[in-house]
């Protein structure tokens, strides 16, 4: 199943890769032996990547199967969870990884830890409260200004970059959020919307899912139509709750906004000065 040229990916459980056989799959599981069992090397031409649910699981399997093979560590509970992460830290000798981490209050911790261990990092924002806004802030500050974050921390990283050259990604993408182009497949195989909070089930056309809801809130004439935002991202944080105040998310969207244009100050002074120089 195609929209334009990108494939649609199929977020499915493990029990589920049968009936997917030959479509874009991401397969998630708590259990990693399940995992090995169901992908042999030979089906992992369409495997796009794992989701492994839990970090107590026993991961020796995944050290001997396949290669890069990109395995996304989904986190629950950042102030528990964060050392969970060091027995990880072999796997990337064979596989690319990324963390999962939910924007809670204690997130911070646990991306410092990510990065230490130089794993990406990709924030579950949702639609986070005060507490959590401030605890995003402080990622930023840090991905933004510590000179040991040498891996990216999504949604923050494309989102400077499309600051920066001026073109925006919304959201939806970064977050691999779009039904258009990743469905989350439940246990019992209905196919839905795959940001959390999982279990939400929208149905209906699913490939309009983001355009419909864009053009409701802009039509509504609330908070989306006037901000100075909308293209970077795409009415994402008024769902599912439309009434979602704005105010903290936008402080993140300015910082990043700032700090591409100091970026691209910098450079244009270094290359002016480099041309000074005569290199
Ligand atoms: S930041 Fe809020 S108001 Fe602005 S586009 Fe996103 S959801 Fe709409």
């Amino acid at each position: 199943m195609v929209q334009g040229m990108r494939p649609v990916v199929y977020n499915i459980p493990v029990h589920l890769v049968p009936t997917y056989r030959g479509r874009a799959i991401l397969v998630r599981s708590q259990d990693p032996t399940a995992l090995v069992h169901a992908l042999p090397d030979s089906d992992l031409e369409t495997l796009v990547s794992v989701q492994l649910l839990t970090l107590t699981a026993d991961i020796d399997v995944l050290a001997d199967w396949g290669y890069g093979v990109p395995l996304d560590l989904i986190m629950r509970s950042p102030d528990t969870e964060f050392p969970l992460l060091y027995r990880h830290a072999k796997l990337l000798d064979k596989h690319p990884i990324r963390v999962s981490i939910p924007a809670r209050p204690e997130l911070f911790k646990a991306v410092k830890v990510a990065s230490a261990l130089r794993f990406p990092v990709k924030l579950e924002v949702g639609q986070p409260d005060s507490v959590a806004i401030e605890a995003l802030q402080a990622v930023l500050d840090f991905y933004l200004h510590h000179p040991s974050v040498s891996q990216p921390v999504e949604f923050f990283h494309t989102a400077l970059l499309s600051f920066y050259h001026q073109t925006p990604v919304p959201l939806w993408d970064i977050q691999e959020d779009d039904p258009a182009y990743v469905r989350y497949v439940t246990d019992d195989g209905q196919e839905t919307i795959a940001r959390h909070p999982v279990g939400i089930r929208v149905t209906g056309d699913l490939g309009c899912f983001v355009a419909h809801l864009q053009q409701e809130l802009l039509a509504e004439r609330g908070e989306c139509g006037t901000c100075e935002f909308f293209a970077y991202c795409g009415g994402y944080f008024k769902w599912p709750r439309k009434d979602y105040g704005c105010s903290g998310v936008k402080t993140l969207f300015r910082a990043l906004r700032d700090a591409s244009a100091a970026l691209r100050h910098d450079l244009n002074t270094f290359t002016v000065a480099m041309k000074g120089t005569g290199r």
